[in-house]
């Protein structure tokens, strides 16, 4: 296939130096001035659009996803596919889609898990907002970049099935911390903790697989010096998209809307910028109660 890849950062590129490993023609474009092995540079996004078969985004925002979208999707051909998998605000992608759609696009909202490593291995997780076709025509690349690609529904799934996870684990990442932090208090050791617990009720990914705890469980950030892994901010970023979209759709979010603020006060008013998103546990070992 004939591919126009914009967003060549930490994420876009890997991704679509995968896509050109496999064989298809890919022609990039990014503001910063980035060479991707076997990716053809273009000047402007509407260039590496021109002629595509399908169109990948990988980009900061939704705000700049809509921009991007209003250049590409008039030099796109009718029949091509814009598949963004950036992670971005429910209403952008829908938005976005609808145009593409007016256009005689098709398009997906394809937001990944996995991280910068899973984008160099290509063992991302895709979650697919869009028609049946949209997908179909985007499946082979998400084989190629991810290991897994759920259909979740029409435009603006993906985006929403990627915000309630990263919600959910946002919100157990502070459940586990703090508890991890009460258990020093009380004396409990942390191995003793995490072999009861992640074989107990309150076991979770964020536990079993992603322990907080330097030295307890599986190896992690933690036991880099908190280096990401998953940075606080990126998890503070889905963590607003959450509450974005919970206001645009009425839903009550309390636990949510606890997680934004605590990841907030982390990231911005202490030392949780650049630290992994686990870097809760020494967070709050540090406090007492106010
Ligand atoms: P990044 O900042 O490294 O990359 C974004 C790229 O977009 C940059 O290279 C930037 O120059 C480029 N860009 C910005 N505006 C542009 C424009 N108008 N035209 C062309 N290029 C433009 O970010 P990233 O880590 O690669 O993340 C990309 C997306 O993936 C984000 O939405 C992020 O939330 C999501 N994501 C990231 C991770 C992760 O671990 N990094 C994991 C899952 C999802």
């Amino acid at each position: 296939m004939k591919i126009g890849f914009i967003g060549l950062g930490n994420m876009g590129a890997p991704m679509a130096a995968n896509l050109a490993k496999a064989g298809h023609e890919v022609t990039g474009f990014d503001m910063a001035p980035v060479e991707v092995a076997g990716v053809t540079r273009a000047a402007s996004a509407a260039e590496a659009a021109r002629g595509a078969d399908v169109v990948v985004t990988m980009l900061p925002n939704g705000q700049i996803l809509r921009a991007v979208a209003a250049e590409v999707i008039p030099a796109m051909t009718a029949g091509a596919a814009l598949v963004d998998c950036s992670t971005v605000d429910v209403d952008s992608a829908r938005a976005v889609a609808a145009e593409a759609e007016a256009a005689g696009l098709l398009a997906v909202d394809a937001p990944v898990s996995g991280g910068i490593g899973g984008a160099a291995a290509g063992t991302l997780t895709f979650m697919a907002g869009g028609s049946e076709a949209a997908f179909d025509k985007a499946k082979p690349l998400f084989d190629i970049m991810g290991q897994k690609a759920v259909h979740c529904g029409d435009a603006g799934a993906g985006q929403a099935a990627k915000i309630c996870n990263n919600m959910i684990l946002g919100v157990t990442m502070i459940a586990t911390c703090e508890a991890f932090a009460l258990a020093d208090k009380l004396g409990l050791d942390r191995q003793k903790m995490f072999d009861v617990v992640s074989t107990s009720s309150g076991y979770s990914w964020t536990m079993n697989a992603y322990c907080p705890a330097p030295g307890v469980g599986p190896q992690s950030p933690a036991d880099n010096g908190y280096k990401p892994g998953f940075a606080a901010e990126l998890m503070l970023k889905d963590l607003r998209l959450s509450q974005q979209a919970a206001g645009s759709a009425d839903a009550d979010t309390p636990m949510g809307q606890l997680a934004e603020a605590l990841y907030a006060q982390f990231v911005e008013n202490e030392d949780g910028k650049g630290m992994d998103f686990s870097a809760m546990l020494p967070r709050f070992e540090k406090r007492g109660r106010e």
